[in-house]
């Protein structure tokens, strides 16, 4: 802690997954060898640079970007990149750590890291977000590579920001290097299925896990946070497989539909008009109800199952416990860390169904191996293909996480399940690998 001040997501991080080690380092005490742990929690390399772009007023503007690459022990570093004006060192520590895990638990040859900057794009010109794009590539560039480094998006970069970045890659190295990025487009080697893969892949889990319980997602309520990439994928699939949508949100309020959130719409509202979700309340007036942030959370509506799907520490104590007595079943991180410890702590006390991130939205990281794999091998795979192969490895990432935490002593528990599954696999790697 004393080592990195001011980082409080990164510390959050860190304690959560050392808490759940404690019997796995008993068994095989062999893992606390040559200060592995340590290892583990410090980076291998930390970039930090300026990112100077010109506005369209012709105004020089300054942001900072990051790339943390933390783990390759089972391979190229391998995490997105986040554009929002919260973005510094310490969130992208957290982002990059759990990614070292979550890369880990999808059983690929990945390893971890993540990377961004305080650039905040909403507001801004195509022209002004390609020149950001340019000029963030422009120092990126000789950190990354096919074997090295794989970035991919995150909140704030989708295709568009993946194509500028690409475009740049491609100026500055004179090298067609389709395996540098992930999440590209699919004129110049991107994946089918990429898009989807994050918020799909929860709902398969949501599903395997609900199973598992003999429940299923037919006739549910599900609440989802957000109405990004993850969320309105995460929405789609859901209703394909059954359930209807109560609620949704952006970072200005919820929208909340007594008979289900209409998904397309929601859909055309968000990406096709870019705007807010009160927009909905207004199309479907009599009907739907839109709630400001600093009226009530989106986690008071009662629901089944909750999907976090916005950003970190988004629901917390005080959520958790509305959830609890409204009988929720199941909460499934979408996003990156959306739950406060706290609020796990209250699922767990409560028998609630809970899913870690690491493991519930490792879907989109491994669809970008995927597509990684089809880079490599030139290949272009069908949209089933890719999906049904999504759906095995989040099947895989369930039933792993399930077995372990039942073989260390907490069934039902998959935040264990997946720290132990993640550690242990980058841990066995770190120690053929020697000290390094
Ligand atoms: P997007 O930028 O596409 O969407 C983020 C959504 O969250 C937006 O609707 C945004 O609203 C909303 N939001 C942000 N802050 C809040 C808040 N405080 N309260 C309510 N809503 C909020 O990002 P993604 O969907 O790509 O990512 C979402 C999460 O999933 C992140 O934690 C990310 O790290 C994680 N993730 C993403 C993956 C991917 O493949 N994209 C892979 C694995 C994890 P607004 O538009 O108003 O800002």
């Amino acid at each position: 802690m004393q080592r990195n001040p001011g980082e409080g997501e990164f510390h959050q991080a860190v304690r959560e997954v050392l808490e759940s080690l404690g019997p796995v380092v008993t068994k095989h005490p062999r893992y606390l060898d040559d200060a592995l742990i340590e290892r583990l929690c410090e980076p291998e390399r930390q970039i930090i640079f300026r990112v100077p772009w010109v506005d369209d007023q012709g105004q020089v503007r300054i942001n900072r970007g990051f790339r943390v690459q933390f783990n390759s022990a089972l391979g190229p570093y391998k995490g997105g990149t986040r554009f929002h004006p919260s973005v510094n060192i310490g969130i992208v520590k957290f982002l990059a750590f759990q990614q070292v895990f979550k890369n880990a638990l999808t059983g690929m040859p990945i390893g971890g890291g993540k990377g961004g900057s305080d650039f905040e794009p909403k507001g801004r010109s195509d022209g002004e977000i390609m020149r950001f794009c340019q000029s963030f590539m422009t120092e990126l560039w000789r950190h990354i590579g096919e074997y090295t480094d794989v970035p991919a998006g995150d909140v704030g970069v989708g295709q568009r920001e993946i194509g500028y970045m690409f475009g740049q890659f491609k100026r500055l190295t004179n090298r067609y290097e389709a395996g540098v990025l992930t999440g590209k487009g699919l004129s110049y080697g991107g994946s089918l299925a990429r898009s989807e893969a994050t918020g799909y892949g929860a709902v398969y889990f949501a599903q395997r896990m609900l199973q598992k319980y003999g429940q299923g997602l037919e006739g549910m309520r599900i609440s989802v946070s957000g109405t990004g990439n993850v969320a309105l994928h995460a929405m789609r699939k859901a209703v394909e497989l059954g359930a209807t949508i109560t609620a949704c949100s952006d970072s200005s309020g919820y929208v909340y539909d007594p008979e289900g959130i209409d998904v397309d719409l929601i859909w055309d509202i968000k990406e096709n008009r870019k705007d807010r979700v009160s927009a909905y309340a207004e199309l479907r007036s009599g009907q739907a109800r839109f709630v400001a942030n600093d009226a009530g959370s989106i986690w008071d509506v009662p629901c089944d199952c909750a999907l976090p799907c916005a950003t970190q520490n988004e629901l917390d104590l005080h959520n958790a416990r509305r959830l609890v007595e409204n009988g929720v079943v199941a909460i499934v991180e979408g996003a990156n860390m959306p739950c406060t410890p706290d609020a796990v702590g209250i699922f767990r006390n409560a028998g609630t169904l809970f899913a870690p991130g690491k493991a519930a939205n490792a879907g989109g990281v491994a669809t970008s191996a995927l597509e990684m794999q089809q880079n490599a091998s030139r290949d272009r795979w069908s949209f089933e293909k890719t999906n049904q192969r999504l759906e095995a490895i989040m099947v895989d990432i369930h039933d792993r996480c399930d077995e372990l935490a039942a073989e260390y002593g907490t069934p039902g528990n998959y935040a264990l399940g997946a720290n132990v599954g993640g550690f242990v696999r980058v841990a066995e790697a770190m120690q053929a690998l020697g000290v390094a």
